[in-house]
């Protein structure tokens, strides 16, 4: 983004380009000076205004009123002489050549940042972060204001460093995030994970994606070439600058000839889940492969692997994998069995509701503190791919049984009771509906689709 150093630098005549304290007044001044330059193009004027990279593209069309030059430039004079100048930081920045692109010539005010508890938290901003100064024309540092982040989804804080009658003071305060709704198309056509790359899609939120569908599609062997997928998150800002990805909030895949459609649905006085819009909740139903898929799991190449999620004589399905490849429970449940079980060498079972209970052989080795009784929920990982017992190379046996019978998982239909009462269900259908309309939207035309319902 242009900075206004760059701005001042050109043009020594305008060099005074002087702050009042509102926001408002600084955009103005700025403009007024655009204006003098009658050189420059629309980018970055505002400070802390994002770069224009970084978001969604939007048109927008807005009246600026022209601001009176000579009135402008006698206020100005009349005012002490400060300057606002905003830079990112670069890998290998240190704090001396961060503080010297900013104008700011104060070596109190670089002692003060080393050393301060509160103003320290600068020194470990990482490269692309923004920081804004404002400065004497002597380069005195009247005031440094950041956004710190601890983690990658912790909550972000300002951190204003200013001058006062006493020297510094360096005051950390709780950050004021804007929620927004993001929309992304994806289409396969090497790996989930290529795709969401390529659509710009946080991994956290790509991860969420998996996970909502995970019920619905086995992505370690059903993705094939051209498959598409809508989704709708959450994101956070602040001043314009993007913070973190939250929560997905619906999702379609479309897999093949088949489409799946999912919404977050939550009342105030339960916790949410993911639900199929006709209102079924995808909780119920079990995960169809119980592999963990994650960017360094999947070996996804676009071929099915000889033996993955084939339903064999031995009444078991085996997922061929790498030693070491975590494996989840595939349904919420109780540890019926853990331990060792001759041909199934390291084996895990699982009771379900209904008389359901599913069965992990082959293990390399168990997810620690797991013992018969304990609570699993979906998802879960309870061991690790391996080839004890009578395997001839490391992959998960997996056997779906009802009532002690086994069955093909993947012919099983999971009869789902209806989880959302009318009431709900009327509310439902609002988010629901809302949610469609957008991936109608999002979804090119001419595309057939037929919505699967499992
Ligand atoms: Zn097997």
């Amino acid at each position: 983004m242009f900075t206004l150093n760059k701005f001042l630098s050109a043009g020594s005549a305008s060099k005074n380009l002087l702050l009042g304290s509102s926001r408002k007044t600084r955009i103005v001044s700025a403009s007024a000076l655009l204006l003098a330059l009658c050189a420059f193009g629309a980018a970055g004027v505002a400070p802390m205004a994002p770069d224009a990279d970084d978001l969604p593209v939007r048109a927008i069309s807005q009246e600026l009123e022209l601001p009176q030059l000579a009135e402008q430039i006698a206020a100005l004079e009349d005012q002490q002489q400060k300057f606002i100048t905003e830079e990112r930081v670069r890998s290998g920045d240190t704090l001396g050549t961060l503080l010297q692109r900013l104008g700011v010539d104060d070596e109190a005010a670089a002692a003060f940042i080393r050393t301060d508890p509160v103003a320290r938290s600068m020194m470990q901003l990482k490269a692309g972060k923004r920081v804004q100064a404002e400065v004497t024309s002597d380069g005195d540092l009247e005031r440094l204001t950041t956004l710190v982040t601890q983690g990658r989804d912790e909550p972000v804080s300002n951190l204003v460093i200013k001058r006062d009658e006493n020297g510094f003071k360096a005051v950390q305060t709780a950050g004021d995030l804007e929620k927004r709704i993001e929309m992304r198309s994806g289409v396969i056509r090497s790996s989930l994970f290529a795709a969401t790359d390529q659509a710009q899609i946080p991994d956290n939120v790509a991860t969420q994606i998996v996970d909502m569908f995970s019920t619905n599609i086995d992505f370690g062997s059903d993705l094939r070439r051209g498959d598409r997928f809508n989704v709708v998150y959450e994101t956070y800002w602040q001043n314009g600058e993007y913070i973190s990805s939250g929560r997905v909030l619906a999702g379609e895949f479309l897999n093949g000839s088949a489409v799946y459609q999912s919404v977050w649905f939550e009342e105030s006085s339960k916790s949410g889940g993911y639900y199929s819009f006709d209102g079924k909740s995808l909780k119920k139903a079990f995960l169809k492969s119980p592999l963990e898929f994650s960017r360094i799991s999947s070996g996804f190449s676009m071929r099915k692997h000889p033996i993955s999620g084939q339903w064999k004589a031995h009444k078991g399905v085996d997922f061929a994998a790498a030693t070491g490849t975590p494996i989840r429970a595939s349904g919420d449940g109780v540890i019926d069995f853990v331990g060792t079980q001759r041909g199934y060498g390291n084996v895990v079972t699982i009771k379900h509701w209904n008389n359901y209970s599913t069965l992990y052989a082959h293990m390399s080795r168990y997810a620690s503190n797991l013992r018969k009784g304990s609570k699993v929920s979906q998802g879960q990982v309870i061991g690790y791919v391996g080839s004890t017992g009578w395997a001839t190379g490391p992959h998960l046996h997996y056997e779906f049984r009802v009532n002690n019978e086994a069955r093909d998982p993947m012919s099983i239909n999971v009869p789902n009771a209806q989880p959302l009462n009318t009431a709900q269900m009327k509310e439902f259908r609002k988010v629901a509906s809302n949610m469609q309309h957008r991936f109608s939207l999002l979804t090119p035309e001419g595309t057939n689709v037929r919505v699967a319902s499992r």
